[in-house]
């Protein structure tokens, strides 16, 4: 790995930012009830990048009332004209895609190269695709039923993929007559705040979309809203039961979408060039913040040996640094709390006797930031093959015959992903059936497509985000 350099950082588009950004509410930008602001920060080098407006329960009350005001509106649209403004939300994504990826890697710590060519146009693409539904949603209900919108939909979201979670949950939303109150994660508001500029600018009424920032304490008041219909939510399984509870009872519907554990499983036969690089992409992209990440190897015993040596190589050629270089692989880890979460669990990893493999790399002086690593001699009680890092850390374990591969890939609480390498087809299906993951991958990993349905089972919640399962998330035949 190389070190971290500042200057020329390749990527010099400035994008518009703001000393201070306030709450988006009823179509206006409005300041804070009671005049808090909180610190955005560049996670790379720790510098200040915004104040953003502290969105108190008062803020968050404004928003539904505004939002209640806006589905009048939007629920007596012309299906076919929500359509044309979802449409615009998507077409003005991809007209202001650099700046949007410039946005989310500053913000964020993530790689311009995956900011650029994946998480802007997946977000692009998750609205062109839910426009293409407003005026057909008679078709996604079977049964020939009328749908109609839910209504109120508080929308709370993690720091891994700000604005691409926003559009998940935002586009279907709207396609299918809804209003929003969106919640970015605390760390991560930029990009949010962004779309509600571009909310603005596709001319939305006002209501529709409101962007209420803040942290946990702004979220469990909108989750708490007796106006709001709905809750999505992406996140952790720890405040994903808590929503659980507190929603109980209360007449809302709940979409959740939280942690994972994910079993990548190669056998012997698999393609292993492929595989390899299925691994690295599986587990190190985005820093490995990503509920669906490779985090689980099992490798079929006797091909144990050369997928370490692999993939030891590998990883001395992944470039850790300035999240704006464009050959940067691993960029910055997103928080220092997330920084120290991936330590202690490292650390726990080290202690419980598994082996550490890290790449030599000098890390820089500031910002927060942990190399490519992986662990083997991996027992299945371990911590770090039980529990989430979140981090660019992968843990190793080895199996014999299919069947064992599939228990010890089930033997999780999660149920979010997994993936399959081997070269048969059929055994590559067989497999596949028999994990318990809303989404396997076979011989590729961490692709997705808006028409197809993401979501988990067990811990890693309810509900799926894309495709026409998706719609029934956002709309009742009451
Ligand atoms: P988190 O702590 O659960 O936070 C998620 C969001 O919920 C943030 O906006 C957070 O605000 C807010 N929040 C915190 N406490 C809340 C409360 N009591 N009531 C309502 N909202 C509250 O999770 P995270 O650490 O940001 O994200 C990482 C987790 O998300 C991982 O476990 C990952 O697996 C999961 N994830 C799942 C998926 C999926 O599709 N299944 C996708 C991505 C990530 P603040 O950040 O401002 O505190
Ligand atoms: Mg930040």
């Amino acid at each position: 790995m190389t070190a971290f350099t500042y200057a020329p950082a390749p990527e010099r588009v400035r994008p518009r930012l703001r000393e201070r950004y306030g709450l988006f509410i009823g179509g206006r930008w409005t300041a804070p009830e009671d005049d808090r602001f909180m610190e955005t920060i560049n996670p790379a080098d720790e510098t200040r990048i915004a104040d953003v407006a502290y969105g108190s329960t008062a803020d968050v009350d404004r928003a539904v009332r505004a939002a209640r005001k806006g589905y009048e509106r939007w629920s007596a649209l012309k299906p076919a004209d929500r359509a044309k403004y979802v449409y615009r939300i998507a077409r003005t994504i991809t007209e202001r895609s650099r700046e949007l990826a410039v946005l989310e890697s500053l913000d964020g710590g993530k790689p311009i190269r995956e900011s650029r060519d994946f998480d802007v146009p997946a977000s692009a693409a998750h609205f062109f695709y839910h426009a293409g539904w407003a005026d057909k949603l008679e078709w996604a209900i079977r049964g020939g039923a009328s749908p109609q919108p839910i209504g109120v939909c508080g929308q709370i979201v993690p720091w891994n993929f700000p604005l691409l979670m926003a559009a998940w949950k935002m586009a279907p939303a709207l396609a299918c007559g809804n209003a929003v109150v969106l919640k970015p994660a605390e760390t991560t508001p930029l990009t949010a705040l962004a779309l509600a500029e571009i909310i603005a600018q596709a001319d939305l009424p006002p209501g529709v979309v409101n962007v209420v920032t803040g942290d946990g304490a702004t979220g469990a008041a909108l989750v708490d809203h007796a106006g709001v219909d709905k809750i999505a939510f992406t996140g952790s399984t720890e405040v994903g039961k808590r929503i659980a509870r507190s929603t109980a009872g209360s007449g809302k519907r709940l979409t959740l979408e939280l942690g994972g554990k994910a079993a990548n499983v190669i056998f012997a036969d698999a393609p292993m060039d492929q595989a390899v690089e299925g691994i690295v992409q599986g587990i190190y992209f985005n820093q490995g913040h990503v509920c669906c990440a490779g985090s689980r190897l099992l490798v079929e015993e006797s091909v144990h040996d050369e997928v370490v040596d692999r993939l030891t190589n590998r990883i001395r050629t992944l470039r850790l640094g300035d999240p704006l270089d464009k050959n940067t692989d691993i960029g910055a880890i997103n928080s220092r709390v997330q920084l120290d979460k991936i330590r202690e669990l490292v650390h726990s990893g080290i202690e419980q006797g598994a082996t550490l493999v890290q790449a030599e790399c000098e890390l820089p002086a500031r910002g927060f930031f942990f190399p490519a690593s992986f662990f083997t001699n991996v027992h299945p009680s371990h911590r770090i093959a039980r529990e989430e890092i979140f981090g660019p850390v992968l843990s190793i374990m080895t199996f014999r015959t299919p069947d064992e591969a599939i228990e010890k890939a089930n033997n999780t609480p999660y149920g979010l992903s997994a993936g399959v390498w081997a070269a048969e087809g059929s055994k590559n299906m067989w497999v596949a059936q028999h994990l318990r993951a809303g989404v396997v991958w076979c011989n590729t990993f961490n692709k997705f497509d808006p028409s197809s349905p993401f979501g988990g089972y067990k811990e890693s919640g309810f509900g799926r985000e894309g495709g026409v399962h998706g719609l029934h998330e956002y709309l009742t035949l009451a």
